[in-house]
């Protein structure tokens, strides 16, 4: 099956052959229509697999449709990541889309050592898309720079990548600090190597009638 019978946007499709990226991976061939579709996803992905496109291809073509939307007090979508290298590759791995799609869409990164004057300039706009370590979460509330209550107001999507990492790392009590604000509405995602204890633990916490996919 090739990208366009999945339903992804021509935009996407061009942008990925600029990449010299022609037909999809196994995790992609599954995710992608099923997040395009709404639908909470926990999907058993190893790096390598293609499994960043797998959420992030959906993702961005769920969020052209609010393109330069004004209205919002916070991002569209949050995608958490254990590490400070891993939320780099996918900044950049976002940013080239977007610039690919010409679309109107903000992504921006957040480091847990980011100064509250730098985290405020960061989320001001509000960029459509943040991504960062689960630490800048608590950071961000009690700098004042992102209000619960704008999270439950505009939250879409909400990614977490290398799940499976992100507890053992000790950022429960970050995550859980974002959960209490997290609209029904939003689409929970979950991208896991493993299947262990603790990403029972957080398909528990965030998700609550999941397509689980292990491939
Ligand atoms: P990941 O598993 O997300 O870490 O991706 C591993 C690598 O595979 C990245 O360099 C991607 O650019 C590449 N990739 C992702 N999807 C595909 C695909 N459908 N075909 C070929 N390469 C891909």
């Amino acid at each position: 099956q090739s990208f366009e019978e999945l339903g992804l946007d021509p935009r996407l499709i061009r942008a990925l052959i600029k990449k010299g990226i022609e037909k999809p991976t196994p995790i992609q061939l599954v995710a992608i229509p099923l997040i395009l579709e709404g639908k909470d996803v926990v999907a058993r992905a190893k790096t390598g697999s293609g499994k960043t496109f797998a959420y992030l291809l959906p993702l961005l073509q769920k969020l052209f449709a609010d393109s330069g939307s004004k209205n919002k007090l916070a991002p569209s979508a949050f995608i958490l990541v254990p590490t400070r290298e891993l939320c780099q590759q996918v900044y950049t791995e976002v940013s080239s889309l977007i610039e690919l799609c010409r679309v109107q869409l903000k992504v921006v990164q957040l480091t847990s050592s980011m100064p509250a004057s730098d985290l405020r300039t960061a989320l001001a706009g509000p960029p459509d898309i943040l991504v960062s370590t689960p630490a800048c979460i608590p950071k961000c509330f009690s700098a004042g720079v992102l209000q619960p209550a704008s999270i439950n107001g505009s939250l879409e999507i909400l990614v977490l990548d290398e799940a499976d990492l992100l507890l053992s790392y000790g950022y429960e009590d970050d995550i859980k600090a974002l959960t209490a604000h997290i609209p029904k509405r939003c689409q929970c995602l979950l991208m896991s190597a493993t299947s262990s204890g603790d990403v029972e633990k957080l398909k528990k916490l965030i998700l609550h009638n999941a397509f689980i996919l292990t491939l």
